[in-house]
């Protein structure tokens, strides 16, 4: 099971309203290609899996970063709207699952992790501006049940029929 990139699962849910994947952006002529976890400015970013980091950071996004890493599954994930990255993360980095990779950033109103996934079957960059609706890579995919399936860092997953530990 994959670790959710954030703390906490964010109190506004990344299934509705325009935070979804596939929600309408200016004014219908593209799709939201993310899932946006609302968080306050400075929280922390982790890696949803062990992997190794591609690309970045680069200026994403009205003053906000992106970084790009590869899972060992093969899949891509892009973090973007983040404030800057962890220390010692830069491209070659090897990521372990829950490692700290960035901070949650802020544009004018907003803070948020806008969190892109890919299958990882295709090359080149991931932002395409010709490739409507979602103006990204044909390999990206709706990363909602992926968030869905992750657990929180720390959550202990205890077996069935497993007492718990005592005080
Ligand atoms: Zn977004």
């Amino acid at each position: 099971m994959a670790t959710f990139p954030l703390p906490f699962i964010p109190t506004l849910s990344y299934k509705t309203g325009g935070r979804r994947f596939g929600a309408n952006r200016d004014g219908g002529k593209r799709k939201h290609a993310a899932c946006d976890l609302i968080a306050p400015k400075g929280t922390e970013i982790y890696a949803v899996e062990n992997g190794k980091v591609t690309y970045g950071p680069y200026l994403f996004y009205r003053g906000t970063y992106a970084i790009e890493f590869r899972l060992d599954s093969g899949k891509v994930v892009r973090y973007c709207e983040i404030e800057k990255v962890a220390s010692g993360i830069a491209v070659g980095s090897t990521l372990t699952e829950g490692t700290l990779i960035a901070y949650v950033g802020k544009m004018y109103v907003d803070s948020m992790l806008h969190f892109e996934l890919y299958n990882g079957s295709g090359t080149g960059s991931l932002t395409v501006r010709s490739n409507s609706p979602y103006q990204r890579r044909s390999d990206l995919i709706n990363p909602t049940d992926y968030l869905d399936g992750c657990a929180l860092l720390g959550a202990v997953q205890y077996p069935v029929g497993c007492a718990l530990p005592g005080p």
